[in-house]
């Protein structure tokens, strides 16, 4: 199965939507394989955003990062990047699809509930920024065989 990486960032932690947005990942069947509360830093924001670091938003995304802890996650299924990905939506939650996370619970292109890794290759680079491995676990959820066809996993 695959695993990627999940930030509730803090637009759901200061609004209280944590519980609805894992609620999200629990009722699609996927599992959560690990999950803590951290600060970012200036720092960790620089290397997991280093794709954004000139551009003209990246102070205020910094800040919007960094204005509560956030909570990581590692969402662990089979195709779960692409999934994960799917269940987010657009960036910007103004023209995010209703029925995704961001259409559903912002308004904001910034302040847009969660973040998730955008392919494997990069999901694995992800987790290893924010997990160590005795943080991920593997354990198997009591509802598997109903989850997946035989053979699909
Ligand atoms: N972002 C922003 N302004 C923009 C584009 C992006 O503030 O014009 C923020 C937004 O919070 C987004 C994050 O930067 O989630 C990372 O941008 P990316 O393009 O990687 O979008 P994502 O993968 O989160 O959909
Ligand atoms: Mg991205």
């Amino acid at each position: 199965m695959e695993q990627t990486l999940v930030i509730l960032k803090p637009s759901t932690v200061i609004r209280g939507l944590m519980g609805e947005v894992i609620n999200r990942f629990e009722k699609k069947g996927l599992i959560i394989a690990g999950m803590k509360m951290i600060q970012l830093t200036d720092d960790i924001l620089a290397e997991h955003y280093f794709h954004l670091v000139d551009r003209p938003f990246f102070p205020s995304l910094k800040r919007s990062m960094m204005a509560s802890p956030v909570v990581v996650m590692c969402v662990r299924g089979v195709e779960a990047v692409s999934v994960v990905r799917a269940m987010t939506g657009a960036t910007n939650s103004r023209v995010a699809a209703p029925g995704t996370i961001r259409g559903d619970y912002s308004m904001s292109g910034q302040q847009n509930i969660v973040h998730a890794s955008d392919s494997v290759e990069n999901a694995e680079i992800e987790l290893k920024r924010f997990f160590r491995d005795d943080e991920i676990f593997d354990y198997k959820p009591a509802t598997i065989d109903a989850l997946y066809g035989e053979g699909e996993c």
